[in-house]
């Protein structure tokens, strides 16, 4: 009999860790609680007014040190060139402070951004320039991981309010004051300290199901088995396989990856691994508000994504606004403002996050009133990568169960490239044990 592997969670790791397992000659069961693959990163249909838009479930953002997500949206037939819309790493602000990227050979990409960069002072500049430099030097590593604000001690406080904590936000989802100074630091390694395309910003051009989730499930449901609305609901040990616990019947596998967010992962192993359950369960998740507004059609920003200042006393929550419009005929007119991390924001009903961040828009480009809005709050959308944080790791403590997802351990915080990541290393640890 061949062995049966049963993979929770059709996210993006549960997904990349099934084609990897498909490769390699494998039985593979995927199941999802969902009606639709893709998890945390995927369309949504958003009313705006008289119109429906396919937007996605949050406004997402990817690099080009993505390597394996890239590899992976090839893997399934999806030309990453068509697919996205290239650029070189730009920070712009609507108020003029602007640091982007040039197209040379790293780091004089990165270096002519910084000694280029418009609004920030010379010893902004040289500051920055200086941070990377040394941190090159010492290998991106700290010796004790601790709050990342110690990396930034005696930097310019320009620098740190318009460079570094809008960057920690968008890339880990918490402030500085909270994150890794460790996770932080391989973000920027792999990203600003990587080669030059590396920090390339790559936008969707259509909606985040389209560029890998679907192509995916079709060819998990042809060569393989794949069971949407089929949520797990217990796992258990048998005598010499597991069984899983379906809504009316059970699947018994040899191996089981939980490809899940923690607090999931935690409630399914509470039985059968109760140590990694306890660890699982101690990571905190933090939320990611967007808001989707629309416009009338001629609306246009001037560049696809602007950095705002964000002043919670001011009412001014938006962080980053993206314009749809840009790479997506059909969403012209559509702007998605991110709200990451934890704030007053989360005080106030949907309408009235809308408004205000219609009113931070309105002030700051102009922009009349929109048509429609919708709010859409994640209030798990990222693990909390805390200084010295321990995740579990691939192989977990009982022989069998394996972990993939943003909840496993590695270099990154909750990200598309962590968890495609983490789903891949899950099939490899696998594998290796079969
Ligand atoms: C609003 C938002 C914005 C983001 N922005 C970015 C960004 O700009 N760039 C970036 O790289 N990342 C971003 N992320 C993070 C990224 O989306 C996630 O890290 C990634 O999608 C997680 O994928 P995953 O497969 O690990 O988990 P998930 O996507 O959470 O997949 C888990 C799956 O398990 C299923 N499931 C749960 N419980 C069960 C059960 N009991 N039985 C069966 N199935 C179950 C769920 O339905 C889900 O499909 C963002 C996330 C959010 C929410």
């Amino acid at each position: 009999m061949r062995r049966r592997i049963a993979i929770i969670g059709a996210g993006w790791s549960g997904l990349a860790c099934a084609l990897a397992l498909i490769d390699a000659g494998r039985d593979v069961t995927v199941l999802d609680a969902a009606p639709q693959a893709g998890g945390r990163a995927r369309r949504v249909q958003v009313r705006l007014g008289d119109r429906r838009y396919a937007l996605d479930n949050g406004q997402h953002l990817l690099l080009g040190a993505y390597r394996e997500t890239l590899a992976l949206i090839r893997r399934v037939g999806v030309d990453p060139d068509v697919a996205f819309r290239r650029l070189p790493f730009a920070l712009r602000y609507p108020d003029g402070v602007a640091l982007v990227a040039r197209r040379a050979a790293a780091p004089w990409h990165l270096a002519a951004a910084l000694l280029l960069a418009r609004g920030l002072g010379w010893r902004e500049r040289l500051s920055a320039i200086g941070w990377m430099a040394r941190w090159r030097r010492l290998g991106w590593r700290v010796d004790d991981d601790v709050a990342a604000t110690a990396l930034f001690q005696g930097e310019p406080r320009a620098l740190v309010e318009r460079v570094w904590e809008p960057l920690c936000l968008a890339a880990l989802n918490v402030r500085l004051a909270d994150a890794s100074a460790q996770i932080f630091l391989n973000v920027l390694r792999d990203s600003l300290g990587g080669d030059a395309q590396a920090i390339d910003l790559l936008l969707p051009r259509c909606d985040l199901s389209r560029l890998f989730p679907e192509a995916a499930a079709r060819e998990i449901a042809a060569c393989a088995d794949l069971r949407l609305r089929c949520p797990v609901q217990a796992i258990e040990r048998t005598s010499r396989r597991w069984r899983l616990a379906l809504r009316a019947q059970t699947l018994e596998a040899d191996a089981v990856v939980l490809a899940l967010p923690p607090d999931r992962a935690a409630d399914l192993l509470r039985a059968c691994a109760p140590a990694d359950a306890t660890r699982l369960a101690a990571i905190d998740s933090a939320p990611i508000a967007t808001v989707y507004l629309r416009y009338p059609p001629p609306t246009r920003l001037a560049h696809p994504v602007f950095a705002l200042r964000e002043r919670p006393q001011k009412g001014d929550f938006g962080q980053w606004v993206f314009d749809r419009g840009h790479d997506d005929g059909e969403c012209r007119g559509v702007l998605s403002v991110v709200v990451s991390g934890r704030g007053p924001h989360l005080e106030l009903s949907s309408a009235c996050l809308a408004d205000a961040v219609a009113r931070q828009l309105g002030a700051t480009f102009g922009l009349p009133a929109p048509l429609a809005t919708s709010t859409l709050i994640e209030k798990r959308a990222t693990i909390v990568p805390r200084p010295g944080l321990v995740r579990p790791p691939a192989r977990l403590s009982t022989p069998g169960l394996y972990l993939a997802g943003d909840a496993a351990d590695g270099p990154y915080p909750s990200t598309i490239e962590g968890s495609v990541r983490a789903g891949l290393a899950a099939a490899r640890a696998l594998l290796s044990d079969a």
